[in-house]
């Protein structure tokens, strides 16, 4: 029975808080101890808890008895009732701890950060030993949920009413990023673009909802267990629930973007390489749009107000920024993106909406040198000790009839390394035919292959005969595909 207002009920919690108080030294934290409840009020009190612990959780507690009947939610309140959760029962809660916000030290029981993300009041509308059914009246939450035991510990919480938000949409995946067009020179200054600097790296979308984050690249690859580093940005979104567009970049010691170092971090799989290379090679994810959140998609918004929400998530932690935009005519960005070393800028229409898989040109990159992905077609021996060895490249790209153009040899900007791992990929992928329009690729000493391989290099202009003058290598690109390589304007 439940302690009515006024009466002494001095003896309800002990016993049902032994568990609780066992696990805890209140002499080092700051929680609540097991003391006697002053008095129980007539509506009945619900919290939630949010707890940055070693796993992110959301501790859901009813007012029962004089105690907070608790339970752990790892992925937090479901706000639709076509998702269930889980939900584990664990030790009841002294009601004092309804008001418990504050930091647990670590090494302590549930060490961690401790939010409250709502509290309220709640009615009961059935209440077993498997079964609790309430009404909530939350800050956030409001109607009727149930809890209810499938195995052990285990329960499940499900929301009964219909979603609280009823335009609320079930979150999309597999989303295209939107492209840029390549442009020569910045837009006319006419106050209707943003600029941002352009990243040198690999493109991802990051999926988050209830404080896990799932990574996608530019070719639809689930890639979330490549970056460990990221993962953290997931439950410091807390229960915010969206889609974040923006490039992982490895930062070389001058603090600048480097494709080359980004390049020991795409191809990794086993665990062991993963968290090794971790150290070497640290990654930060630059986020410059907001495509979704809580339910709706922001996609149809324009640039401003999607930027607008994104600064407001205020995403910057130890392997996570939010680079700026600027207004304006963009030289000072592009100034600034050449002294750093950056690879250029990005101009976005300020009215622009977010069109997935789309190069409409309401995106624009202007890049400080010309680069270029292109697809390996052959080789061409080195010398000394890297004879039979691969020493320079023959590249091309495809034009509108699907014909790969002869666009070049590349003999300079590799490091030991990459000669190495060119050596590696080509040789298995070696061919009799060339590959290249017309023959146009010197067949002399030529070892063809397959064109399958992406890299990107950097060069000076196009000459009039349609071949890169200065070409140099700047990095696999293991993120594309030979067939989507064409020639990017210039
Ligand atoms: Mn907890």
């Amino acid at each position: 029975m439940r302690g009515s207002s006024g009466a002494g009920h001095s003896k309800v919690p002990s016993k049902k808080l032994a568990e609780y108080e066992a696990k805890r030294d209140f002499t080092k934290t700051s929680e609540p101890g097991a003391r006697v409840p002053k008095k129980a009020s007539r509506a009945l009190r619900f919290v939630v808890q949010e707890h940055h612990a070693r796993r992110l959780h959301w501790d859901f507690r009813l007012e029962k008895d004089g105690v907070g009947v608790s339970w752990a939610v790892p992925k937090g309140i479901p706000p639709d009732p076509k998702v269930n959760h889980l939900a584990v029962h664990v030790e009841d809660h002294p009601l004092e701890y309804f008001k418990f916000a504050g930091d647990i030290p670590k090494g302590e029981y549930g060490g961690g950060q401790v939010m409250i993300w709502d509290e309220g009041t709640y009615e009961p509308v059935k209440w077993s030993d498997r079964e609790v059914m309430i009404d909530l009246h939350g800050k956030r939450l409001q109607g009727r949920y149930v809890l209810f035991q499938t195995r052990g510990n285990d329960w499940m919480i499900h929301r009964m009413d219909p979603p609280q938000d009823p335009d609320r949409q079930a979150m999309p995946s597999g989303i295209t990023p939107m492209l840029a067009r390549l442009s020569t020179t910045l837009p006319k200054p006419d106050d209707s673009w943003g600029f941002e600097f352009k990243w040198d790296g690999i493109r991802a979308l990051a999926y988050v909802d209830g404080g896990r984050m799932r990574l996608q690249s530019r070719s639809l690859e689930d890639v979330t267990p490549r970056y460990p580093e990221i993962h953290a940005m997931g439950r410091a979104l807390g229960s915010a629930e969206v889609i974040l567009d923006g490039e992982i970049v490895a930062l070389d010691e001058k603090g600048r973007p480097s494709f080359e170092e980004i390049q020991q971090r795409m191809g990794l799989t086993s665990e062991n390489e993963i968290r090794r290379k971790m150290k070497v090679v640290p990654i930060t994810y630059m986020v410059f749009d907001l495509l979704w959140q809580d339910g709706h998609s922001l996609m149809q918004k324009p640039y401003t107000e999607r930027r607008a929400a994104l600064a407001k998530l205020k995403l910057s932690g130890a392997s996570w920024q939010t680079p700026p935009f600027e207004k304006g005519g963009g030289q000072s960005m592009q100034e600034a993106s050449a002294k750093a070393g950056l690879e250029g800028v990005v101009a976005k229409r300020l009215d622009s909406k977010y069109e997935p898989g789309g190069r409409s040109g309401v995106w624009q990159k202007i890049k400080n040198h010309n680069r270029q992905e292109l697809v390996i077609g052959g080789w061409l021996e080195g010398e000394g000790k890297r004879r039979g060895y691969p020493g320079a490249l023959l590249v091309g790209y495809y034009d509108k009839d699907r014909n790969l153009v002869y666009a070049g040899k590349v003999g300079t900007g590799f490091t030991d390394r990459t000669l190495d791992d060119l050596n590696q990929k080509l040789k298995p992928l070696a061919s009799d035919k060339n590959p290249f329009q017309a023959g146009a690729a010197p067949a002399r000493g030529a070892h063809f292959v397959k064109p399958k391989i992406v890299a990107e290099f950097e060069f000076v202009e196009w000459t009039r005969g349609g071949q890169m003058r200065a070409p140099s290598f700047k990095g696999f690109r293991n993120d594309k595909q030979a067939k989507e390589v064409v020639r990017e304007g210039g």
